[in-house]
């Protein structure tokens, strides 16, 4: 790639930091694991790889007075993302976390100790509720699903006095309320209580799909619908707000299994449903994905990557070719998606909310506007970040 001279592969914490000793003291990059980079000839070195770092409670917490733009990060978006684990113990095919697993030898999926996870959030509480944070974000793919691990970082999270102050933002799975309950095969109600009393005021699900035969035999999620319906109607019932993610037009998916996707959205009611396009990514080291038409995995060809204008955004951009419908067919079965659920949502806050929503709508498209922010993206924002619309 024009410009790159060197990358780091796996984790870059310790790397990045033997990096910029070994420039300083004048040294080569030939000795430092997990670093490939390129001689002045053009030829490309490839050191040994690092492994996973063992214990993430060693890390020290990030330092987030270094990112310069982060007052208008809050404005938008009021939140601040933080992670308790590094990887996933699942295998879904369309997730980069497949590819990530096999990057560098060891286990992947590590967790930190909920307790030391409190007091990194406790000490950002400190430094930025002032300044525009009012949700915390833990950013783990499936964080209840350690039915101890979750018990305990709750119980810390009341103990520090964040509990009533700073509400959080989980995501998790639709059957993970399942795995480990007490009661075999059933939703364990006491763990989302758990979550609901420490502050848990929203739940970030994948859909992905209407269709169980695309979520989990294409996909690998292996979530029923049933799971489903049941984890939203508890959440809804314990008053957590939801996020549903769905994936148009993943492999062999037909138009019929599209409009399964549409139903099981208006049956589950998610507060916030979002609607990416499937992306193909290469899933495994060996360079495989998999194959639009067949499902089978196939070695990955350039031109199945996106564009580069495609890019800016995942949320919108051109869609894989199918055999059961246009580029345009699927692009405008996404708009209306959009259409049919934001514009219900933007009503029933326009109703709740009246002239302040209106307000609220104005102002922050207006800041959106000036920093010649994607609109289409701050629009998203506006209904899901800002104002009450966060935690509504
Ligand atoms: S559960 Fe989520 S994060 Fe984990 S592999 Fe599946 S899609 Fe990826």
């Amino acid at each position: 790639m024009e410009g790159v001279t060197a990358v780091i592969v796996g984790e870059g914490e310790m790397i990045l930091a033997s990096v910029l000793d070994t420039m300083e003291g004048g040294g080569g990059l030939d000795k430092i694991p997990g670093v490939y980079f390129k001689t002045p000839r053009g030829e490309i070195i490839s050191n040994p790889l690092r492994a996973w770092i063992e214990d993430i409670d060693t890390l020290p917490f990030p330092d987030y007075d270094l990112w310069q733009d982060i007052d208008t990060y809050f404005y938008f978006l009021g939140q601040l993302w933080l992670i308790g684990s590094r990887g996933c113990p699942y295998q879904c095919t369309n997730c980069e976390e497949l590819a990530l697993s096999a990057a560098v030898p060891g286990k992947r999926f590590r967790k930190r100790d909920p307790v030391n996870y409190v007091q990194e959030i406790a000490y950002h509480f400190d430094k930025y509720k002032n300044r525009g944070l009012r949700m915390a974000h833990p950013f783990d793919p499936v964080f209840p699903l350690d039915r101890e691990w979750t018990r305990s970082f709750c119980n810390a999270y009341i103990r520090a006095g964040l509990s009533g102050k700073l509400p959080f933002s989980i995501f998790s799975r639709g059957d993970t309320f399942y795995i480990g309950s007490p009661r075999k095969d059933s939703f364990d109600t006491e763990r989302l209580q758990w979550l609901v009393e420490a502050g848990c005021k929203e739940i970030r699900i994948g859909i992905e799909a209407g269709s169980e035969r695309v979520r989990n035999d294409i996909h690998h999620k292996h979530v029923t619908n049933s799971q489903l319906q049941e984890s939203f109607a508890l959440f809804r019932k314990y008053g957590v707000i939801t996020i549903g993610y769905n994936m148009l037009g993943g492999p062999t998916e037909t138009k019929a299994e599209l409009w399964q996707t549409f139903r099981m959205n208006r049956a589950l009611r998610p507060d916030k449903p979002i609607f990416f396009i499937y992306q193909e990514l290469a899933h495994r080291s060996e360079g495989l994905m998999i194959d639009h038409a067949t499902a089978s995995a196939v070695p990955l060809k350039k031109k199945n990557y996106r564009a580069q204008q495609d890019r800016a955004t995942i949320q919108f951009g051109e869609p894989l070719e199918s055999a059961h419908y246009s580029k345009r067919w699927i692009m405008a079965f996404q708009s209306f998606c959009y259409f049919y659920f934001v514009f219900k949502r933007a009503f029933k806050l326009l109703l709740r909310q009246k002239h302040r929503f209106v307000i609220n709508f104005f102002r922050y498209m207006y800041h959106g506007y000036r920093r010649g922010s994607n609109m289409k993206i701050v629009f998203a924002y506006f209904l899901s970040a800002s104002g009450d619309n966060l935690f509504s």
